[in-house]
């Protein structure tokens, strides 16, 4: 307990909350700019049990508001969530970390969630956001959502059955290319601090059991704003008021543009799993630098750089026009 000594001193926690915390079970999905930091707090304040999920690996550009990466994770392409549980693992032997390099989409939701006493959303696009509340809305579970663009931030605590859920807040998700992305507007490490404390705050009042905070919160760290907004619950809200799980039923679409990048991930239609030596043999001939790491392989075609995970997933950097995308991925990896 000694390394916790100055968290137990806090009134609010004391040695009661402490081993509650011990006891909790998290699921951070996203290990970007938010995820790596929530992880960071959660891990350091001694959450018994976290998972981290996240789909992609690590590159410099990240690395001005990404906590815990660094230019060796960087070079050597490291997905994140492995990124961040072998740094964490090191801050805090005792916290048990699970990594799992992975798209979250329709089809694995609900296991992800499995076991998680609360979820945090540390996520960079809002489709896979309305998956997330529809699959702790079933299973009630609470989450805890939160976004940063620019100098701004969002986040929200939503409680199943007590609080609003997101879609009482947005019914439907943005229409593509309605909002501004990291892309766009870019995205500032302050502001990624302050949502990613006050996500990891909210959920360590969860697991001592103090109240949640009622009320959302937008902050503006540039302006040095923070307004606190109600947000009501909907009787016919689809998903809290009726139920109906629109998006755990959905489709799940083969390919993403990723927010921030340059780039578009393409998923293979059925589950696969890729022996990273056998393609890289296969693709010598017709691919430029080929390279093969425990968790990834990259090859280069077409002055386009690809990644490929070990499920079959790939993110082909360079293009930003989907059918492109699936015709290079049809073409090199045939899946
Ligand atoms: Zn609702």
């Amino acid at each position: 307990m000694k390394r916790y000594e100055k968290q137990i001193l806090i009134e609010e926690i004391g040695k009661e909350g402490q081993k509650k915390l011990m006891e909790g079970n998290v699921t951070i999905i996203g290990c970007g700019a938010l995820g790596s930091n929530v992880a960071n707090l959660l891990a350091r304040a001694g959450v018994g049990k976290i998972r981290i999920v996240d789909r992609d690996f690590v590159e410099l550009d990240n690395l001005h508001r990404h906590a815990l990466f660094d230019e060796d994770d960087a070079k050597n392409m490291m997905p994140k969530a492995i990124a961040a549980k072998e740094k964490l693992q090191k801050v805090n032997s005792d916290v048990e970390i699970e990594a799992i390099v992975a798209d979250v989409n329709a089809s694995n939701v609900e296991k992800i969630i499995e076991g998680a006493d609360i979820v945090i959303d540390a996520l960079d696009n809002m489709e896979t956001r309305f998956l997330i509340n529809d699959a702790c809305i079933k299973h009630n579970v609470p989450w805890i959502h939160g976004a940063v663009i620019a100098t701004e931030g969002f986040t929200m605590n939503i409680l199943p059955g007590k609080t609003a859920c997101l879609r009482c807040l947005l019914p439907s998700p943005p229409p593509p290319a309605s909002l501004p992305t990291c892309d766009t507007a870019g995205v500032m490490g302050g502001v990624v601090s302050v949502v990613a404390s006050l996500e990891a705050t909210e959920a360590i009042k969860f697991f001592v059991g103090e109240g949640m905070r009622k009320e959302a919160v937008h902050v503006d760290v540039w302006k040095g704003t923070w307004l606190p907004i109600k947000v009501e619950r909907r009787k016919e809200c689809v998903a809290c008021g009726k139920r109906k799980f629109e998006f755990l039923a959905g489709k799940e679409t083969e390919v993403a543009v990723l927010c921030g990048r340059n780039a578009v991930q393409v998923r293979p239609r059925k589950k696969a799993m890729i022996e990273f030596d056998e393609v890289a043999k296969r693709l010598k001939n017709v691919a430029e630098d080929v390279i093969a790491t425990d968790y990834i392989l990259r090859f280069k075609a077409e002055g386009k750089e690809f990644v490929v995970f070990e499920d079959g997933r790939a993110i082909i950097k360079g293009v930003a026009d989907i059918a492109k995308a699936k015709t290079l991925y049809a073409k090199y990896l045939g899946l």
